[in-house]
């Protein structure tokens, strides 16, 4: 079967999705790119019981390539956010709680956190379009230039990244930060970091990776 593993590893996606409580339902879309191609989840389907085959593959254009279902409703959100970023190796889509209730009050989620680093810093929350639309592609992949998680507007959250594991992940420190956020303002007022402090927090990410590798490859420092 054309790309089995990937197709394996995005139905496994989708269903932690489910499982960690990050959408409920049929709600949320995942997807990985290969090459001139994408595998993504089929439109409105039990995460418990997908199937490799299940998993569409698509072209570039959102064309189906292969696969027994319909691919997401989102698949022109996830081609042209493919398209504006050719670097990029995994896209999840999910309707997180926490998150959602943020896009409905605030255009932005700040800097709450240093863990923000890893989604770019603040989060922008996109315009609200229908969902499905070329619109809502288009205004939600122009507000994620630069940075690796966007809000959408009384909709969902979308992070990237090179790997599904880090798309994952990055779905669940967004949906974190999100809750933290609106826990602080329900108490007082939170403070907010600064550029100046989720610049050093960024630095200091950087040399502790540095630091793992060369313990890992035996040379400790
Ligand atoms: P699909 O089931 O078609 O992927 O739609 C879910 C969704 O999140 C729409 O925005
Ligand atoms: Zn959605």
């Amino acid at each position: 079967m054309l790309y089995e593993t990937q197709r394996a590893e995005v139905a496994k996606t989708a269903l932690d999705l489910l499982t960690t409580g990050l959408v409920v339902n049929t709600s949320g879309n995942v997807s990985t790119r290969i090459g001139e191609h994408v595998v993504i989840t089929p439109s409105g389907r039990d995460y418990k019981s997908l199937r490799p085959r299940d998993i569409a593959v698509v072209d570039l254009k959102g064309n189906v390539i292969d696969g027994e279902m319909l691919p997401s409703s989102e698949t022109p959100l996830h081609m042209s956010v493919y398209e504006s970023s050719p670097e990029l190796g995994a896209i999840v889509h999910a309707h997180s709680l926490y998150a959602t209730a943020v896009s409905t009050v605030f255009d932005q989620l700040p800097t709450i956190h240093y863990q923000m680093v890893e989604l770019g810093g603040a989060v922008p929350v996109a315009p609200y379009r229908t969902f499905g639309s070329d619109e809502l592609a288009e205004v939600t992949s122009q507000a994620l230039l630069g940075r690796s998680a966007v809000i959408m507007k009384n909709h969902g959250t979308l992070t990237t990244a090179d790997t599904l594991d880090r798309a994952l992940g990055r779905c669940v420190t967004l949906e974190w930060c999100s809750r933290l956020y609106l826990t602080a303002l329900a108490a007082g007022s939170p403070n907010i970091l600064s550029a100046d402090q989720m610049a050093l927090a960024k630095k200091q990410m950087e040399s502790l990776d540095q630091k793992r590798q060369a313990f890992d490859e035996g040379s400790c420092v």
